[in-house]
């Protein structure tokens, strides 16, 4: 475990939502800044939201930038409102933001941070790839001035999620294939988190209502939230007690990688299939024609995150 600094990119999102504030609360982890784009919901919804829980949690001088309002190739389907509600946190009313996000785009903000702090910061992307890749695209410079981007997409093993079209890909893959691949070519020193684990690490009803009766403000509203979110869960897997923490388990790993069990692999994305865009496609043949271009984790200590995110919930 060592000082992380991390720029956060957000689809804000319930799990987002716990990811910004497991940000904030955990030890060694700094939280430089979050870039907003769409994926659970509109970027402007997704703006605001991340805006109201750096609020909730006393950190409004974080500075957030809006992104993306689109894929690549497509246009925006808002799909993720049965999973996060029509306003993206559940339906969960919180005061209006004090704050404006700043005016520079997203991708541009990416550009200046990493650029004025090379081989410090890790980028944390728990939407779809889309502001990375503008960012990458327009400056492909910032690969190796990252110290690296932990990323929160994709699956090897999981049978994928209900609620998007492909039955082999996760949320954030699916909603931007293309932008998945540009980043995982792009040089960088990428850590992919999916589903293989964050499908391990569960968010119960009795943690929901500790932390809920216990936590800050902004866990507060995380966790009245989360309440809709399990609801989602349940809905869509019967007899299922739990939700997955994908997006603060990103969050932990770029901090302490030692929670997972990571295999350095050549990886690819599906962009073309007609049954499975959005799918990681790994070669593991190790040939020696193979060049490994990330690192995935497959097995998670869920214990032990759960208890990490526990506490950084009830930091007040
Ligand atoms: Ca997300």
């Amino acid at each position: 475990m060592s000082h992380c600094r991390i720029i956060l990119d957000v689809d804000t999102g319930i799990d987002d939502a716990m990811a910004i504030i497991y940000a904030l609360n955990a030890p060694e982890v700094e939280l430089e800044a979050v870039t907003a784009t769409y994926g659970n919901i509109d970027v402007a919804s997704a703006t605001r939201n991340t805006l109201q829980i750096l609020e909730a949690g006393g950190r409004g001088d974080i500075p957030v930038a809006s992104g993306a309002a689109r894929s690549l190739t497509r246009p925006f389907s808002k799909r993720g409102s049965r999973i996060h509600g029509a306003n993206g946190i559940g339906d969960v009313e919180m005061p209006a933001p004090a704050a404006q996000p700043v005016e520079t785009w997203a991708p541009d903000f990416i550009i200046e941070r990493v650029r004025a702090n090379p081989g410090a910061l890790t980028l944390v992307p728990v939407g779809p790839m889309t502001n990375v890749a503008h960012a990458l695209m327009k400056a492909p410079d910032i690969a190796e001035k990252l110290k690296g981007i932990v990323l929160m997409g994709g699956t090897i093993w999981h049978p994928g999620v209900p609620g998007i079209p492909s039955p082999v890909a996760d949320a954030n893959f699916f909603n931007d294939p293309e932008a998945a691949r540009i980043v995982l070519q792009s040089g960088a020193d990428v850590t992919i988190v999916g589903m293989d684990v964050t499908m391990k690490t569960k968010l119960t009803a009795a943690m929901i209502a500790e932390i809920g009766e216990k936590g800050g403000g902004a866990a507060r509203y995380a966790m009245q939230a989360a309440q809709f979110y399990l609801s989602a869960y349940q809905a869509q897997y019967p007899g299922i007690d739990y939700c997955a923490l994908h997006d603060p388990l990103a969050v932990a790993v770029a901090h302490d990688p030692s929670i997972v069990t990571l295999e350095a692999m050549q990886v690819d994305v599906e962009c073309v299939g007609e049954l499975t865009r959005g799918q990681v496609i790994p070669d593991r043949r190790k040939t020696g024609t193979t060049v490994p271009n990330a690192k995935v984790a497959l097995e998670v200590d869920a214990p032990r995150f759960e208890t990490m995110f526990k506490a950084a919930m009830l930091a007040r």
